[in-house]
C-alpha cells in the first residue's frame, strides 16, 4: 500500500485514500479483475490512476462521454501525467499521433470511446502496446439491465477476451444486483470480485413533497435550507424560467445546460463553486466531473425516469458528511408524464425504420455502403426536410444506436487544435525567412507546449488578448500557417455527429431484436414504476426504499426522511410499532375484516390501531368493496 500512498501524495498531494478506495487500488494492483462500486464523487478515478502509475505500460480507459474524457485528460496533464484521449471528431493524424505516443512516448493513460476499440487502426497499433490494465468507467453501460445501456460497450467484452492476461477494473456508482452480476459476466471476470461501499447516506434526508405549486414550494425550501443548492429540471427552457423566478425572490441563481457556450458554462459553474451564487438550476448535464462537497440541498422539480438517475443526482448533496437534503417535488401529473415518457421513448418500429431510411437518403448513402462514415447532423433541417417530429427522431436514433446501426453523439464540442508539421530547425528557418510570422509563432510557442509531438488545444481568444490584436487576425495567421503546411490547424467545431457503424441496410430488411426494443421498453416501464412508487409510498422510509432497490439488505429506518418524521409525529416510530406494522401486513396478505384482523393479531386493539390507521392513511393498506382490508398491490 505504501507505494500507492506515495504516488497519491506525489501527484495529487492527498494524504490518504478515502473509504474503499484503498481496497479497490489493492485489488486491481494485485492484478485481480475488480468491480468497484463507489457513489458519484466517491473518487473512482483515483482508484485506477494510482495503480496504473505504479505499473509499466499504458492504461486503457473506456468512458462513454467525450466530455468526461477531455476533463480527465486535462486533469492528469495538470499533474504532469502523460495522458491522451481518442474520440470521434479527431482527425486521422491526431489519432495516429495519440497511439504512437502510447507506444513510444511513455504515455500512461489512453482514454477511448468504446467504438474505437474495434477500429482497424487501433487494432493494428494495439499489437505494439504494453497494456497495464483496462478500465471500464461507467461500467453499468455494458449491462442490458442497466438504465443506460450502450451497445458499443459490448465491444469491450470482445476486446477484453483478446487480452486475457491484462486485469480489468470496472467502475460505476449505481448498479442493481442484477447489473452487478451482468457487468462481471460481460467483462469475463476470472472470479467474481466486487468492492463496494454501502449505499447509505446517513447525513442525507430524503424528502418527497407532494404539491401542485412547485414554484412556490421551491422558494420556500431554498430559503429555509439556505445553503448551496442544485435544482434539477428536465429541460433547458425551464432552467432559465426557474432561475428568473428565484432571482425575483431575492435568491441568487444561475442556469446551466449543455447548450450554453463553454465560456458561460465555466463562468456559471465557477461562481456557484465559489458560493457567489447560491443556486444552480440545471439539466442533468450539470454535475459530471463537478465536485462540491458542501451542497446542502438538491431539489428535483421533476422526477427523473429511474431510481438510478435520481439516486445519483440527489447524492450530490452533503458530500462533506454534514446534514443535507434531497427533495423531490411531486404532483399527480408527474406520474402521467413519466408513464408517457415510456411511449415517447419507444416510437413504433415502423417509424424508426422510416427515419433510418430517410437518414440514409439525407446523407446520400447507397445501401450496402456507409460503414464507419461520420456525418455532421443537423436534426432540425433533417426533420424539416422529411417532416419528422424532433422527439421521435431523437428517440429513434437512440434505439438505432442500441441496435448497433449507428452512433449518435449529441454534443461534440471540440476545441481548436494545432500541431506543428515541421521540426524545430525547419521552423526556425521558416521564421527567419518569413519575418511577419515570427511574432505569431513565438506567441504560440510561448503560450503552449507540446506542439511538435501532439495536437495541442489552443484558444484563439486567449492568443488575441495576449498579443493585443483582433481575434480575426489570429484566425488569419492560423489559417495561413495551415495553408503553408507549417502547422495543422483544426478549428473548433460544435455539432452533433452521426457515425454509421454498419453499412446502410434496406428498410425492408431492418430488424430491431427484442433485446433492443421489447425488453428495453419493459425495463423502462419497470424503472418508471419504481420511481413513481418511491414518490407515492408514504409508508416506507425513503432511504430504505432506495437501499432496497439497490439490493441492500438489513436496512433500517433513517429517522430523518419525511416518512420517518411523519411516523415520529404520529407516534408510530417505535420498535413495537414496526413489529405491529409487519404483523398487520402479514395478516392482510389475505383480505380480512377488522375484527378478523383483531383475532389474528390476538392483542389488545389499542396497541396496534395507531399503526393500522397510519398505514391506512398512507394507502399502504386499503378497504375493498366488501369492507375487507388488504395490502396495496405490488407493494414492497
Ligand atoms: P467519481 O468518478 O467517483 O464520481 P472522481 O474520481 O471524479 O469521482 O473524484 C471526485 C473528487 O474527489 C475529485 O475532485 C478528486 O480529486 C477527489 N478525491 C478523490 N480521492 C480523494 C482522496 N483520497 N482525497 C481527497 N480527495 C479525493
Ligand atoms: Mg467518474
Amino acid at each position: 500500500m505504501d507505494k500507492y500512498l506515495k504516488i497519491l501524495k506525489q501527484y495529487w498531494g492527498f494524504d490518504g485514500f478515502r473509504a474503499m478506495q484503498d481496497q479497490i487500488v489493492q485489488s486491481i494492483g494485485d492484478g485481480k479483475d475488480t468491480l468497484g462500486l463507489l457513489p458519484t464523487g466517491g473518487g473512482k478515478s483515483i482508484t485506477f490512476q494510482v495503480p496504473a502509475l505504479a505499473k509499466e505500460g499504458v492504461c486503457i480507459v473506456v468512458t462513454p462521454l467525450v466530455a468526461l474524457m477531455k476533463d480527465q485528460v486535462a486533469n492528469l496533464k495538470k499533474r504532469n501525467i502523460k495522458a491522451v484521449a481518442v474520440y470521434s471528431g479527431l482527425s486521422r493524424e491526431e489519432i495516429n499521433i495519440a497511439y504512437d505516443n502510447c507506444i513510444f512516448g511513455d504515455y500512461k493513460f489512453l482514454y477511448l470511446s468504446p467504438e474505437r476499440l474495434s477500429t482497424e487502426l487501433f487494432r493494428e497499433k494495439l499489437t505494439y502496446f504494453k497494456v497495464s490494465m483496462i478500465v471500464v468507467d461507467e461500467a453499468h453501460c455494458i449491462s442490458q439491465w442497466g438504465y443506460d445501456f450502450r451497445p458499443s460497450y459490448l465491444k469491450i467484452a470482445e476486446f477484453r477476451g483478446e487480452l486475457p492476461e491484462v486485469p480489468v477494473l470496472a467502475l460505476t456508482a449505481t448498479a442493481t444486483p442484477k447489473t452487478v452480476d451482468d457487468i462481471q459476466e460481460k467483462l469475463l471476470f476470472e472470479k467474481k470480485n466486487v468492492v463496494q461501499k454501502g449505499f447509505e447516506r446517513d447525513n442525507l434526508a430524503y424528502i418527497v413533497r407532494e404539491t401542485d405549486d412547485k414554484l412556490n414550494q421551491l422558494v420556500k425550501i431554498v430559503k429555509s435550507v439556505n445553503g448551496c443548492t442544485v435544482v434539477f429540471v428536465r429541460n433547458r427552457k425551464k432552467t432559465k424560467e426557474y432561475t428568473l423566478w428565484l432571482r425575483e425572490h431575492a435568491i441568487t441563481a444561475h442556469n446551466y445546460h449543455a447548450g450554453l457556450t463553454q465560456e458561460s458554462k465555466d463562468l456559471r459553474q465557477k461562481e456557484w463553486m465559489e458560493d457567489k451564487v447560491q443556486v444552480i438550476v440545471c439539466t442533468n448535464a450539470f454535475g459530471m466531473g463537478i465536485d462540491k462537497p458542501d451542497v446542502r440541498l438538491v431539489v428535483h422539480m421533476d422526477a427523473p425516469d429511474s431510481i438510478e438517475a435520481y439516486f445519483q443526482e440527489a447524492g450530490r448533496a452533503g458530500r462533506d458528511g454534514k446534514k443535507a437534503y434531497a427533495v423531490l417535488l411531486w404532483s399527480g401529473a408527474d406520474k402521467t408524464r413519466l408513464k408517457k415518457n415510456v411511449t415517447v421513448s419507444f416510437p413504433e418500429k415502423e417509424v424508426i425504420y422510416r427515419i433510418y431510411n430517410a437518414l440514409g437518403n439525407f446523407f446520400q448513402i447507397a445501401s450496402g455502403h456507409g460503414e464507419d462514415l461520420v456525418f455532421d447532423f443537423d436534426m432540425v433541417s433533417f426533420c424539416g426536410a422529411y417532416h419528422f417530429n424532433l422527439l421521435s427522431v431523437f428517440n429513434s436514433l437512440k434505439i438505432l444506436q442500441r441496435a448497433g446501426y449507428l452512433e449518435y453523439e449529441e454534443e461534440s464540442n471540440n476545441p481548436s487544435r494545432v500541431h506543428f508539421l515541421v521540426q524545430k530547425t525547419d521552423l526556425y528557418r521558416f521564421q527567419v525567412k518569413n519575418e511577419k510570422f515570427d511574432g505569431f509563432i513565438k506567441l504560440l510557442l510561448r503560450s503552449y507546449t507540446g506542439f511538435f509531438t501532439e495536437y495541442v488545444v489552443i484558444n484563439e481568444k486567449v492568443l488575441a488578448t495576449r498579443a493585443n490584436v483582433s481575434i480575426q487576425l489570429v484566425y488569419q495567421y492560423l489559417n495561413k500557417l495551415n495553408h503553408l503546411k507549417i502547422i495543422h490547424y483544426i478549428p473548433a467545431k460544435k455539432t452533433p455527429l452521426i457515425r454509421y457503424m454498419l453499412p446502410r441496410e434496406e428498410e425492408r430488411y431492418m430488424k430491431l431484436p427484442d433485446e433492443v426494443y421489447k425488453h428495453r421498453k419493459k425495463d423502462m416501464e419497470t424503472r418508471v414504476t419504481a420511481m413513481v412508487d418511491y414518490a407515492e409510498y408514504t409508508h416506507v422510509c425513503r432511504s430504505r426504499f432506495l437501499l432496497n432497490y439497490f439490493g441492500q439488505k438489513d436496512t433500517k429506518d433513517c429517522g430523518c426522511c419525511d416518512v420517518c418524521l411523519d411516523k415520529k409525529k404520529r407516534g408510530v416510530e417505535s420498535k413495537d410499532a414496526d413489529l405491529y406494522q409487519e404483523k398487520i401486513r402479514k395478516a392482510l396478505e389475505q383480505p380480512c375484516s377488522l375484527s378478523e384482523l383483531e383475532d389474528q393479531l390476538d392483542e389488545s386493539y389499542q396497541k396496534w390501531i395507531g399503526v393500522f390507521n397510519w398505514l391506512a392513511d398512507n394507502q399502504a393498506i386499503y378497504q375493498t368493496e366488501d369492507d375487507k382490508w388488504q395490502n396495496r398491490d405490488g407493494d414492497i
